[in-house]
């Protein structure tokens, strides 16, 4: 009997989505076989669409947020049986650097993804290191489910941020990531959350989920987030939008010794007031994805947060994958495109 062929989208060059027929793959002695339920796209994945990745080797299959069905189970892994559903961690640590030697192997020098550095799940089958599953709450569909690795990233640029109860938090950029770290703010207790944005779309699902929107085509954001706090500046801000204007409005958002913590990956220099930062004595705070604890939080989270499911707000098949990053890019009327194969 031959191989059994599946449907993957490969990246075969810059802004070159394909569909392809492969082999299932098998999963080594270490490994599990998943059968792909859910995939998000995040706006890495833009990115590397665009070329713009020099880590990326072509071909690839890109997706790294995603949930499944564990279908078949290397000889060597135990604790797992098939049929179980899981999400996955895609962070593939070296293990012997500096920061991995010391238990950060979130921030590892060689820090690689499932779905980046190798073949991920844009797929409907693809293998991960057992290690790597994370065994998805009894109750929660597997589209919610999928939500968990952008979720992990909200819940670690909040525990960073260290949020105490009743603080008012700024957030600059109301996307996917802007969100969640939203969502994770109220579940730590933040007071007032206030989300500054330009899509209308986005304002209204900002208003929706039960923040304070600022649209910040209207007028002064800074001033606003000022009025919204006593005219003292919120306790946190996050940087969740990366841009040149957002990273220099943050400062004069914060309260004085206030934090801002930048969530969002900044591609080029910008400018910081830093004699704000060094008169006021604020601080600020670099995050990267999640440590392996504050995705496991995520993953425990899903059931408590009802919310979640609006910002998923396309469910479509690998064969519409360009509708999907044309959806993810624009975000006029797009939060997360979740892909199904
Ligand atoms: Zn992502
Ligand atoms: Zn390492």
């Amino acid at each position: 009997m031959g191989a059994i062929i599946i449907k993957a989208v490969s990246l075969v060059e810059p802004l070159k989505l394909q569909i392809i027929e492969t082999p299932v793959p098998v999963p080594q002695k270490d490994e599990l076989l998943i059968k792909v339920a859910y995939a998000g796209i995040c706006g890495s994945d833009v990115h590397i669409r665009h070329g713009k990745n020099s880590r990326v080797q072509y071909p690839l299959v890109m997706g790294h947020e995603f949930s499944g069905e564990i279908v078949k189970i290397g000889a060597k892994v135990t604790g797992w049986q098939t049929g179980d559903r899981v999400v996955v961690n895609p962070l593939i640590s070296c293990g012997i650097c500096d920061a991995c030697t010391r238990g950060h192997w979130h921030v590892c020098k060689k820090l690689g993804l499932t779905g980046i550095d190798v073949d991920g799940a844009f797929a409907e089958y693809v293998t991960i290191h057992s290690s790597q599953a994370i065994k998805v709450p009894a109750g929660v569909p597997l589209d919610i489910a999928a939500l968990a690795e952008p979720l992990a990233v909200g819940v670690h640029a909040v525990d960073r941020g260290r949020i105490r109860l009743g603080d008012n938090v700024a957030i600059l950029g109301g996307g996917p990531i802007g969100l969640m770290v939203a969502l994770a703010a109220k579940l730590a207790g933040a007071r007032r959350i206030i989300v500054i944005e330009v899509s209308d779309f986005r304002l209204s699902m900002i208003k929706q989920l039960g923040f304070t929107a600022i649209d910040a085509k209207n007028g002064d954001a800074r001033q606003a987030v000022l009025e919204y706090t006593g005219g003292n500046g919120a306790d946190v801000v996050f940087e969740a939008a990366a841009t040149p204007v957002t990273s220099a409005q943050m400062t004069g958002m914060l309260r004085i010794r206030g934090t801002a913590v930048m969530v969002g990956v900044h591609r080029q220099l910008v400018g910081i007031d830093m004699q704000d930062v060094n008169l006021r004595e604020l601080t600020i705070l670099g995050t990267r994805v999640y440590e392996s604890a504050n995705f496991v939080a995520a993953v425990e989270l899903l059931p408590s947060i009802a919310e979640l499911g609006k910002l998923a707000t396309h469910r479509l098949r690998l064969e519409e994958i360009d509708a999907a990053f044309a959806a993810t890019e624009s975000g006029q009327d797009s939060l997360k495109v979740l892909l199904h194969p």
